[in-house]
C-alpha cells in the first residue's frame, strides 16, 4: 500500500501521454504556443507501462489516461491493452476532448477501457470555438455518442467561465440528465499559461446557477473522489462540483501525476517532480520505487488555490495540458 507523508493512501495514479492537443483551450494553453517537448524525449508505452507495473504492485489500483490530448498518440488502444492484460480488474479512464473519439471508441472499449470523461463547455458552437479556439462542437457530440453507443462509461467536465459559458450550466445539466450521464462542474484553477483575462466560477456560484431551476442537496464526497456530489430533488439525478478552492479539498488526496517525460507529480499545483525516466529506461524496477516513495514522502498537505479566485498571487504555475489536470 502507498502512503504519502500525511497518511493519505495514494491509490491513483493519472497518466499523460503527450502535452500535445488539438484544442487550445483558453483556461489551459497559451494561444500561441511555445515549444513541444521533442518527440524523442517523451517515454515510449513500454517505459510508461514499466513503471505502471510498479505503481500497480504497490498499490495503484485506479488509473487515468490522459494529456494534452490523448487520442493524439499513436496506437493508444495498445498501451490500454498492456495495462488492462496487466490487472483487467483494474479501474482505467481516460480523459479526452472527444474530437477525435468518434473512429476510435469501439477500439478503445475492445482494449479493456471502461470509462471517459469528456471536456464539454459548451452546447453553442461558436461559444465552443471560442474556449477551444476552433470549431470543435459537432465533432465533440458525435463522439460522446459514439462512446455511449458501445457501450463505455461518460462522465461530462465542464468549467464555466463568467461571462463565456456561465449561462449554460443549466442548459449543459440537462443535456447530461437527459442522457443519463454525470456532469462534474469545474471550478477554474488559475493558472499563468492561460488567457489572463479569464475568471472562473467559485463552486457556490456554479450552484446558485443550477438552484434557479431546481432544489439540490448534498450527498458528500464519494471517496477520495475530487468531486463533491449533489442530488436534484425533483428528478433524483446527481452531478458533482470538483472544487479545489475549497478548504478541505485535499484531506483526502489519492493521487499522483506521470507525465509524458516521465515526471512524477505529487501534487498538481506545484511544479515540483522526480524523473522516473533513467529507471524505466534502463529497465531498473528499484530505482523506479525508489523515487515514487520518495515523490510519496513529498507530497504537500495543500494546494494553494485559496477560496478567493480572483487573487492573482495565487496562480500556479503547473500547465495542465502537461499534467492533465
Ligand atoms: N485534453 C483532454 C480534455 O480536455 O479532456 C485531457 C486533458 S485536460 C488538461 C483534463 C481536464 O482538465 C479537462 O477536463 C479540462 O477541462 C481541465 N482543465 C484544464 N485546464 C483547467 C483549468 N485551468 N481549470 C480547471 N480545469 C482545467
Ligand atoms: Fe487540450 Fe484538454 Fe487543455 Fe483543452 S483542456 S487545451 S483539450 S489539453
Amino acid at each position: 500500500m502507498l502512503i504519502d507523508g500525511y497518511g493519505r493512501t495514494v491509490n491513483y495514479l493519472r497518466v499523460s501521454v503527450t502535452e500535445r492537443c488539438n484544442f487550445r483551450c483558453q483556461y489551459c494553453m497559451p494561444e500561441k504556443p511555445f515549444s513541444w517537448v521533442p518527440k524523442e524525449n517523451l517515454l515510449s508505452f513500454e517505459e510508461l507501462f514499466l513503471f505502471i507495473k510498479v505503481a500497480i504492485d504497490e498499490g495503484v489500483n485506479k488509473i487515468r489516461i490522459t494529456g494534452g490530448e490523448p487520442l493524439l498518440r499513436e496506437d493508444l488502444d495498445s498501451f490500454i491493452e498492456m495495462i488492462h492484460n496487466y490487472k483487467p480488474d483494474i479501474d482505467l479512464a481516460l480523459t479526452t476532448n472527444a474530437f477525435l473519439l468518434s473512429d476510435v471508441a469501439q477500439r478503445l472499449k475492445d482494449a479493456g477501457l471502461k470509462r471517459l470523461n469528456i471536456s464539454l463547455d459548451s452546447l453553442k458552437p461558436d461559444v465552443a470555438h471560442k474556449i477551444a479556439q476552433k470549431d470543435v462542437l459537432t465533432k465533440v457530440l458525435k463522439g460522446i455518442d459514439k462512446a455511449l453507443e458501445v457501450g463505455l462509461g461518460v462522465k461530462i467536465n465542464m468549467v464555466p467561465l463568467k461571462g463565456i459559458n456561465d449561462n449554460e450550466i443549466l442548459d449543459l445539466l440537462d443535456y447530461c440528465q437527459k442522457r443519463n450521464i454525470k456532469i462534474r462542474f469545474i471550478e477554474y484553477m488559475e493558472n499563468r499559461h492561460a488567457n489572463a483575462s479569464l475568471r472562473g466560477m467559485h463552486g457556490r456560484e456554479i450552484l446558485a446557477k443550477i438552484k434557479e431551476r431546481y432544489t439540490i442537496n448534498a450527498l458528500g464526497r464519494e471517496g477520495a473522489s475530487p468531486s463533491f456530489n449533489y442530488i436534484i430533488k425533483e428528478t433524483g439525478y446527481e452531478f458533482g462540483l470538483i472544487d479545489p478552492h475549497k478548504h478541505d479539498f485535499c484531506e483526502s488526496c489519492n493521487r499522483i501525476r506521470l507525465t509524458a517525460e516521465g515526471h512524477l507529480i505529487p501534487c498538481l499545483y506545484f511544479d515540483e517532480a522526480m524523473s522516473i525516466a533513467k529507471a524505466v529506461k534502463e529497465g531498473d524496477i528499484k530505482g523506479a520505487s525508489e523515487v515514487l516513495a520518495q515523490v510519496l514522502r513529498d507530497k504537500p498537505k495543500e494546494n494553494r488555490w485559496k477560496e478567493n479566485p480572483d487573487d492573482k498571487k495565487e496562480a500556479s504555475s503547473r500547465a495542465f495540458y502537461k499534467t492533465g489536470g
